[in-house]
């Protein structure tokens, strides 16, 4: 279904409408300021929503989406992100979310030159070489591409506890948790990949490390929960 440009002028006066309908002071409470608790990283497919899918509201997450949700060292712009959310707005739970289906992890499994995309796509190339012995083994070409989307996902939530902020806020506040996520556009469905990220870093912990002190990232936050 095809929408004029002039039919999204028309559906902001019915949603401030709908707001006000609702909450008289709707938008002066937006405008005092935001403190969402999550960061949601996902892909910035059109089908694939951050607020919608969630059920939140305006002022209820802090969003960053790029192709195929890959979170990188050298990109200033996700890491921008990540840091004023993990050092300003302290969120407390950050999620990656891949979706099945993803045109981007697709790319990355086909031998193209598709210019200026290259090395984006090479960092989920670089997924696939890390997970190959795995990923080889799968028969199934859609079951094989499914994988490569729920590891892209890992590894990029392991991209994000690289980072010096978030380890240094774990060990002070036991917080952000980080999610993977995948959202299954066939059925609307979000899917927890329930990473274990304890068992994740055992490993790579002392590769990553920025903080000299011990420090275990769970999945789940136990020492917090009332
Ligand atoms: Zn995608």
């Amino acid at each position: 279904m095809s929408k004029t440009y002039e039919t999204i002028f028309e559906n902001n006066k019915k949603w401030i409408a709908e707001k006000l309908g609702e909450d008289a002071d709707f938008f002066n409470k937006l405008a005092e300021g935001q403190k969402p608790e999550y960061l949601y990283i996902g892909c910035s497919d059109s089908r694939a929503t951050a607020e919608e899918l969630m059920g939140l509201k305006p002022g209820e997450v802090f969003v960053h989406r790029n192709i195929a949700n890959v979170v990188n060292t050298l990109d200033m712009n996700s890491t921008a992100v990540i840091e004023y959310a993990v050092r300003h707005l302290k969120v407390k739970h950050i999620i990656v979310c891949g979706h099945y289906g993803c045109g981007g992890v697709k790319a990355a499994m086909t031998p193209d030159d598709l210019g200026l995309l290259n090395p984006w796509l090479r960092l989920i190339r670089d997924v696939y070489r890390i997970h190959q012995k795995e990923l080889d083994a799968i028969e199934d070409e859609q079951q094989r591409y499914n994988r490569l989307v729920e590891l892209n996902v890992q590894e990029q939530c392991i991209n994000i506890i690289k980072m010096a902020s978030v380890q240094e806020r774990y060990i002070v506040d036991d917080y952000p948790i980080v999610h993977g996520w995948v959202f299954d556009m066939k059925t609307g469905e979000l899917l927890d990949l329930n990473i274990d990220f304890e068992e994740v870093l055992k490993d790579i912990q002392k590769v990553y490390d920025l903080t000299n002190s011990e420090w275990v990232m769970s999945r789940t936050n136990n020492k917090n929960v009332h």
